[in-house]
């Protein structure tokens, strides 16, 4: 009796051991699968929930509670995703769009009697995918326009014989036109590089006193003497990269002096202020309708056409800009009003600041 008591006693603990284990590994795995970005569905063989992580929760509204034993098809009723769990071919996923999320989701079977269904969230990616369709169709487009343009002039030049006035004044429409090509090229590779850079510009101090000095020459010139531009700025400089923060302060001076009319004035201003310090551009030119204010640093968004092509703008400036005061830990604001004028702010957070007493 003894014996056998001590080898049932062995058997209870090792019994009870297994058991231990097996809830730790049931512990483990469901972490596991509540950490997954993708989801999971268990189903049987006649489509029952048996259970589900979180993300497919989400993916698909369940509820793993509530609807565990229930017909899946019930608990989904979209007619696409209906018949792709009774079409009984499960080699392809089923592209399907559930409350404005893009799901690629996939049956698997995992023995003989249940199945999984795994579901993938694509929306970012597609979101992405057609941005990028969009840039490629809209710098195309760009790029199509003045090339037709000079085509033309190429092909009436050599069928027709013509003056020397008219010759010099289409060689010059020409020039123009390419011009503008190189200045979007230029400005799409900006923006492409911008993109690509991962890591933070490195943290040299920028002196931006100096450049906005510079700057603001440039502008002049780019005025011609047409508009009043004035700076006023503290001494506070900033860490980051230098070419980037001037193409993108540079970008802002040159539209302000593009969308004003002649004889009006420019206020540019590098100050301090509560958390940060901003660099505020405020014209009084033709202004912006409250409706484009959140689109502007689109690429290639424009609020008027014909004005940006006449003023030679490439539709990218401001997608720069946003570009760069992102990469700075910084962001543009932007405030406007038809007929009175904008104003445009680079704000910069307190860490990126170099302030003069601690040089
Ligand atoms: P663009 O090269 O066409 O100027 P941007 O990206 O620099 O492109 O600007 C986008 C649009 O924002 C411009 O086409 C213009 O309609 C508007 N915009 C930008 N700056 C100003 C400004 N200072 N005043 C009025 N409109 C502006």
């Amino acid at each position: 009796w003894a014996h056998s008591t001590r080898r049932l006693e062995n058997i209870r603990r090792e019994d009870e051991r297994s058991r231990v284990d097996m809830v730790e590994w049931l512990a483990r795995f469901r972490q596991a699968m509540s950490l997954l970005p993708d989801g999971v569905v268990i189903v049987d063989g006649v489509m029952h929930l048996e259970w589900c992580n979180p993300a497919a929760e989400k993916h698909l509204g369940l509820d793993r509670v509530r609807d565990e034993g229930r017909l899946l098809t019930n608990l989904i009723r979209a007619p696409e995703f209906v018949n792709y769990m009774l079409s009984g071919s499960f080699d392809q996923p089923l592209p399907f769009v559930h409350h404005h999320r893009k799901i690629q989701l996939q049956l698997i079977s995992f023995d003989n009697r249940r199945r999984i269904l795994v579901t993938h969230d694509v929306t970012q990616a597609e979101k992405l995918e057609t941005l990028r369709r969009d840039f490629i169709a809209n710098a195309s487009h760009e790029l199509r326009t003045p090339l037709t343009v000079i085509n033309g002039f190429l092909e009436h030049a050599l069928s027709t014989e013509m003056d020397q006035m008219t010759r010099q004044r289409q060689l010059h429409l020409m020039a123009e036109q390419g011009q503008r090509m190189q200045r979007l090229v230029a400005d799409m590779l900006t923006l492409t590089r911008l993109e690509s850079l991962v890591q933070q510009p490195s943290g040299d101090t920028v002196r931006i006193v100096p450049m906005l000095n510079h700057i603001l020459d440039q502008a002049r010139a780019l005025s011609e003497g047409k508009h009043l531009i004035t700076l006023e700025a503290d001494d506070i400089n900033l860490k980051g990269n230098h070419d980037e923060l001037e193409s993108a302060f540079t970008n802002l001076l040159t539209n302000a002096v593009r969308y004003t009319p002649n004889g009006g004035s420019i206020q540019v201003t590098w100050k301090l202020f509560g958390e940060g310090a901003a660099l505020t551009v405020r014209d009084d030119g033709i202004g912006i309708a409250e409706e484009h204010l959140s689109r502007l640093t689109e690429r290639f968004y424009r609020v008027d056409k014909t004005r940006s092509r006449v003023t030679q703008g490439t539709g990218l400036g401001l997608a720069i800009v946003k570009h760069v005061l992102l990469r700075h830990r910084g962001h543009l604001v932007v405030a406007s009003e038809p007929g009175k004028g904008s104003c445009f702010s680079a704000i910069f957070k307190r860490p990126q600041l170099i302030l003069s007493e601690e040089r």
